[in-house]
């Protein structure tokens, strides 16, 4: 798993199911990797609106006797992560709020690029806002009055943000599933016997059985009530599409299909081609588990070099983590990962992994597997360097910190103390997805789909409301 990047955040929603936040609690389950630092639930049941809101992981957040109190027919469900500062309560989604036209909840997966100028617009007109949620932003924006309903106001709305948005929207009997014109985040539609869900990836359809029926394209703005669902696209011309090929790279479960593609499939593509680009002599393939493990089966496969699961994953880290009282050297590269030292001993061994970010936890490992003996170690990154920060939602560090955008490779090789060093290129990543075209890629090209403007120093020290 990179060092460095945090997830974001998943959404899931259910419309016409006589359980629908139990089925969002089961989803959350299936998209926790997207947010660990807090879990909500709203639902309406034709009279009532309900929600459950707390800090961390889903199974800290809901019971079953919680689960139970939501009741309705129509529910949305939202897994966060955010920047530490803003890690409260109050930031927790889905953000609920009743206005002059009754209720509505939000989730939101994605990043405004001009959430900061809205923000100070609306409150310079007074606006008080309860949280430091982009989200919030989008229910000040349609709550104003001015429009003749719900659905013009949302269109107001959603034409007046701009940057990374796929949304989750409750507004009682209705549940709305939105994806801005770029298609930065994942949202897709599936069936459940007569209901409808909407879920940030496919492997949370999986979970509780429902049908992929398709993604919401880019653009897209999904109406779902009693008369079935209904798309509209008040988006005006085609913009660019920008999927974040990161999602494809790190972020998305590898059993999610996602952008019209297997992501475990993509991974194993990144791999072979890798094999292609840096080609090398060595006894072993070893993935940095989780998320290197399908890129090094591609390059195993590719370079015929057998693959051995030679770093064995802890996962039962819990987020209060004790730490032990006297020091032990690298104890938190340790408890998470730990070598086998009876493969290694002796081996030229090319190490797996998915990106770098700062460095500073990879290096950590590399000294780990020499002390385990391995004789030479080849680190092959699945991605290509990350130069540039991203802002569309995903939490790279500062481009100071980033240790791609300040060193050459050979640098690099230097400080990880590794024999040799190899990234993908950026035509190497392009080549594994079938629509190169409509990628995001800003961060390893510094081509940002859409421009920041003189927001960027603000988004640099500013909470991002993921
Ligand atoms: S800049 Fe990178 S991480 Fe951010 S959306 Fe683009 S591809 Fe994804």
């Amino acid at each position: 798993m990179s060092e460095g990047i945090k997830e974001h955040c998943g959404l899931f929603g259910v419309y016409g199911h006589k359980e629908a936040a139990r089925l969002t609690y089961l989803g959350l389950y299936a998209l926790q990797h997207r947010g660990e630092e807090s879990a909500g639930i709203a639902s309406f049941d034709g009279n009532s609106v309900y929600s459950h809101k707390g800090m961390g992981l889903v199974s800290d957040v809901f019971d079953e006797e919680k689960v139970s109190r939501l009741g309705g027919h129509v529910a949305i469900g939202h897994v966060r992560y955010s920047t530490t500062g803003s890690t409260t309560l109050k930031n927790a989604q889905p953000v609920l709020v009743d206005y002059s036209r009754g209720t509505v909840a939000i989730g939101h997966n994605g990043n405004l690029v001009n959430g900061a100028i809205l923000r100070a617009e609306l409150e310079a007109r007074g606006a008080i806002f309860q949280t430091t949620l982009d989200s919030e932003t989008i229910i000040h924006l349609l709550a104003r009055p001015e429009h003749k309903n719900f659905e013009e106001s949302l269109v107001f709305a959603l034409k007046q943000i701009k940057g990374a948005f796929s949304l989750v929207i409750m507004k009682e009997d209705q549940l709305i599933g939105v994806r801005d014109p770029h298609g930065w985040r994942p949202l897709c539609l599936g069936r459940l016997g007569g209901a409808y869900i909407l879920a940030s990836e496919t492997c949370a359809l999986d979970l509780i059985e429902a049908e992929f029926v398709r993604e919401l394209e880019p653009g897209e703005v999904l109406f779902i009530n009693k008369k079935g669902p209904r798309s509209i696209k008040p988006f005006g011309e085609s913009k660019r599409v920008a999927h974040c090929i990161f999602e494809q790279i790190y972020f998305a479960r590898p059993d999610s299909y996602i952008f019209g593609e297997s992501v475990h499939l993509v991974r194993q593509k990144l791999g072979h081609r890798l094999a292609q680009e840096h080609p090398v002599n060595a006894d072993l393939v070893i993935p940095v588990p989780d998320s290197g493990t399908p890129a090094a089966l591609g390059l195993s496969h590719e370079s015929s070099i057998p693959l051995e699961m030679g770093i064995i994953r802890n996962h039962y880290i819990g987020r209060t983590f004790i730490q032990p009282l006297q020091h032990i050297r690298d104890f938190g590269v340790k408890v998470k990962l730990n070598p086998i030292r009876e493969l290694l001993k002796g081996k030229r061994v090319i190490v797996v992994d998915d990106s770098i970010v700062r460095g500073t936890t990879s290096k950590a490992r590399i000294k780990k597997l020499f002390q385990a003996g391995a004789k030479e170690i080849h680190m092959r990154i699945s991605c290509p360097p990350i130069k540039y920060p991203c802002f569309y939602g995903i939490d790279f560090p500062t481009r100071k910190e980033l240790i791609a955008a300040n060193n050459s490779i050979e640098d690099i090789r230097k400080f990880l103390g590794v024999t040799t060093l190899g990234y993908l290129s950026v035509e190497g990543l392009l080549s594994c997805v079938s629509c190169p075209k409509n990628y995001c890629t800003a961060c390893f090209t510094g081509d940002y789909p859409v421009p920041f403007g003189g927001e960027a120093n603000k988004f640099a020290t500013e909470y991002k409301g993921y």
